[in-house]
């Protein structure tokens, strides 16, 4: 099987797949779409389940995704993951969507229903269970800072932080407007009266020094979302001297075992975790939507590992 199928190949779908056994059924769609991860942990969760299945990388560009999307359902697709810049156009195709995906504006995953697609967002039910594996902990009980608050991930978030009704949540974002704008969109989820200390329960603060220490002294878990740390030659989006040993720190980053973040994390005495736990949880929340059962948690987790080590060779 190629590693990456394009549009003119989908066309003819029963001619490219004649020779595979089994045939791709599943696809991650992208443009670029060559580094996605998704492909070798999809594929060890089908091989591990028995199914007749396979799933690969489908190049297709903005203005093919309509074509992309009516060819599914006629060439026996179970379903898709969308990535970028697909998410927010994969919402619009869709005939029917989750409440998360509707209300965050994107879905990354696609369910095939005979004719029809379903939408579904797991990115932000993802980073749920994530951060219930990694620090033992329900994102309803934290304080949490999202740093990264105007960006796609920031977003779904920021966004389940609210759906979940965690006690406070702070929106940080370098072009500030963004989280501003976020903020005004999740205000009618803080209305119900819970205990959270000093502040307001839903807050936008400044990317600076003293806003930033003034508010993760009354924050539990920070995530960042923002794009920070995945270059090589990137610093952490914030410093060693902001954290407090009282901290979990979550970098939804997953190129990196230690990011930049994680060793200012570190620095500061603080536990910290990478996005590696939200790939593999939204992509374990994918399967169980396809196939309507759990997911083979430890295989995909194999090879999502062996997947970032070869790729960091
Ligand atoms: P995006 O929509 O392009 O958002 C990028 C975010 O990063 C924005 O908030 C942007 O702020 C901020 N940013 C970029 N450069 C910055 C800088 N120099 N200083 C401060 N802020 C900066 O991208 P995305 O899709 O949300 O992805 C963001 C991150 O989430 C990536 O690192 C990605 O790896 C991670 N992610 C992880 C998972 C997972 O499963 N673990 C899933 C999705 C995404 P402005 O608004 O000011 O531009």
């Amino acid at each position: 099987m190629k590693d990456v199928y394009t549009l003119e190949e989908l066309r003819r779908w029963p001619e490219v797949m004649a020779d595979e056994h089994p045939p791709a059924r599943l696809a991650v769609i992208g443009d670029p779409v060559a580094h996605s991860a998704s492909p070798p942990m999809h594929n060890a969760a089908l091989e591990a389940c028995g199914m007749e299945a396979r799933y690969t990388r489908l190049h297709i560009r903005p203005e093919e995704l309509a074509e992309t999307f009516a060819l599914l359902p006629r060439h026996g697709f179970i379903g898709v993951n969308c990535t970028i810049p697909h998410k927010a156009a994969a919402l619009a195709l869709v005939h029917r969507a989750d409440e998360h995906a509707r209300r965050i504006g994107v879905a990354n995953t696609i369910l095939v229903e005979g004719e029809e697609l379903a939408g579904f967002s797991t990115d932000g039910p993802g980073l749920v269970r994530a951060v219930r594996a990694e620090f033992g902990v329900d994102l309803r009980d934290l304080r949490i800072l999202v740093l990264g608050a105007g960006g796609g991930a920031g977003r779904a978030i920021a966004t389940q932080c609210a759906m979940e009704g965690c006690e406070r949540l702070v929106l940080v974002n370098r072009t500030r407007e963004k989280a501003q704008a976020l903020a005004a969109e999740l205000a009618p989820m803080f209305r119900a009266a819970r205990v959270s200390g000093p502040g307001e329960r839903l807050q936008v603060a400044a990317w600076e020094d003293a806003a930033l220490r003034e508010q993760l002294a009354h924050t539990d878990l920070v995530i960042n979302c923002t794009a920070v740390g995945m270059q090589r030659g990137d610093s952490s989006p914030i410093s060693a001297a902001l954290l407090q040993p009282h901290l979990l720190v979550y970098d939804t980053i997953y190129t990196s075992s230690r990011t930049k973040l994680m060793l200012a994390a570190d620095d500061a005495g603080a536990r910290s975790a990478n996005g590696l736990s939200m790939l593999l949880y939204q992509g374990a929340l994918a399967f169980e939507i396809w196939f309507d059962r759990a997911a083979p948690i430890e295989a995909m987790r194999a090879a999502l590992l062996s997947h970032a080590g070869s790729a960091s060779r």
